[in-house]
């Protein structure tokens, strides 16, 4: 006999309690500078406003501050200009408007750019600048953790492992910090950004792993009054933590993409390996309800293709019958290999002949062109090369080389 309902939804509920208990144990150090200065990026709006009335300010300091910091960029204090000097400086006293430190930004022959960035405690991560030329925009593809915890078989952050979750400043500070490396603030006269105004999380990292700092970061990225992104340019990339796929979808509703690569599995548990907890039915039943699915805002499912693996014609109608019915959309990526990595990428025919059987069942299935092959764009890559090149020592509890 099944379990009635309200037990099922009390287990997704202790489950959820679980994820974000072990999550915290990998929060990153604290905002506050070794001088006692705190970031102001980062913050809620709410803990701004705290700030804000702990000096003695009033309330409407906040969205002052919020609109200097979020909707033109500044990293001074002295640049705003709305704000007497006098609290300019009572400001800079007690508080930094902080960036990450550039490491390495590299830009491909096809104009993609990969950031490394470091944080204050010098740990670093990814971030990579695609543009979309047909579009004149393009999307940051944002980090959302230090390493992983997962070990998917064909991606170079699942061989490192988990060295901590990124704070809510870390992950809008990569943003950020893109933002100012291609002048995107808006201009005095108020034009928008318009070549930085995607968000894909889809770096190195699991978003729903790291899901407080990263709704945080997001809530700072949809306000209104600063970034003001809206939740259909931003793309979370799961590959499958199915309890937090409906507190993501409820809570922020950005748009979703799942990282599915099998349709058996035998097969998806040994290349996602989540997919021993959380398999292909329970993956596809969260699917399924989140909410916002339309044909406007379909679901992505990325299905890298592995060749001689997961590349087949009964892969690919198989494939169609598990997201039938569903607004969806299936990129496929060829398979970017990394040194050691033990796959191949499919055939061009193959991958061909695979899009086309997708395609004619009624699905968009474009093919992701591998960006930025010369500049190792293999997600988690840049920060291996990087610690290899400057022989940085392996510390315990942090990956080896
Ligand atoms: N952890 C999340 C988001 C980061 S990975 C997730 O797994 O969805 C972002 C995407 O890049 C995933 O679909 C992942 O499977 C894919 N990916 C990782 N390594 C790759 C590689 N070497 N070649 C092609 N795609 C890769
Ligand atoms: Fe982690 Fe995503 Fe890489 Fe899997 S594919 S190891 S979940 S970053």
């Amino acid at each position: 006999m099944s379990a009635p309902v309200s037990d099922a939804l009390d287990l997704t509920e202790a489950e959820r309690t679980r994820v974000l208990a072990k999550s915290a144990l990998f929060d990153p150090p604290s905002l506050e500078l070794p001088d006692g200065r705190r970031d102001i990026v980062g913050l809620s709006r709410e803990e701004l406003a705290a700030e804000v009335a702990a000096i003695g300010e009033p309330a409407f300091r906040v969205k002052q501050i919020w609109h200097w910091v979020y909707h033109q960029g500044v990293t001074d204090f002295d640049r705003m200009s709305s704000i007497a000097r006098p609290l300019q400086r009572k400001l800079a006293e007690r508080f930094v408007i902080g960036r990450p430190d550039i490491v390495l930004a590299q830009t491909s022959e096809d104009e993609t750019r990969k950031f490394l960035f470091r944080f204050r405690d010098g740990q670093e991560a990814e971030t990579v600048y695609i543009p979309d030329r047909e579009e004149d925009r393009g999307a940051v593809c944002i980090s959302s953790q230090v390493g992983c915890t997962l070990s998917c078989r064909f991606c170079h952050t699942g061989t490192q492992t988990l060295v901590r979750n990124l704070g809510s400043a870390e992950i809008v500070g990569q943003f950020m910090a893109a933002r100012d490396a291609y002048g995107e603030w808006p201009s005095p006269k108020g034009e928008t950004p318009r070549l930085l105004s995607t968000i894909v999380l889809m770096g190195m990292g699991e978003p729903l792993y790291n899901y407080a700092n990263v709704a945080k970061a997001m809530r700072i990225v949809m306000d209104h009054e600063g970034i003001g992104l809206s939740r259909r340019r931003i793309t979370l990339s799961t590959s499958g933590v199915v309890p937090m796929m409906d507190r993501c979808g409820a809570e922020l509703g950005v748009n979703l993409a799942v990282s599915l690569h099998a349709v058996r599995d035998d097969l998806r548990d040994e290349l996602v390996p989540l997919n021993r907890k959380y398999p292909i039915a329970e993956l596809m039943a969260a699917c399924r309800r989140y909410p916002g699915a339309s044909n406007a805002r379909r679901i992505t499912f990325e299905y890298v293709m592995l060749r001689g693996i997961n590349d087949s014609e009964a892969e690919a109608r198989e494939l169609v019958r598990l997201i039938a019915g569903l607004p969806a959309k299936v990129n496929l990526i060829p398979f970017n290999p990394w040194p050691g990595s033990r796959y191949e990428p499919s055939t061009r025919t193959t991958v061909e002949r695979f899009a086309k059987l997708v395609n004619d069942a009624g699905f968009s299935a474009p093919v992701r062109t591998p960006r930025g092959r010369d500049i190792l764009a293999a997600c988690g890559q840049l920060r291996t090369e990087s610690r290899r090149e400057r022989r940085v020592p392996v510390l315990p509890g942090t990956e080896g080389p």
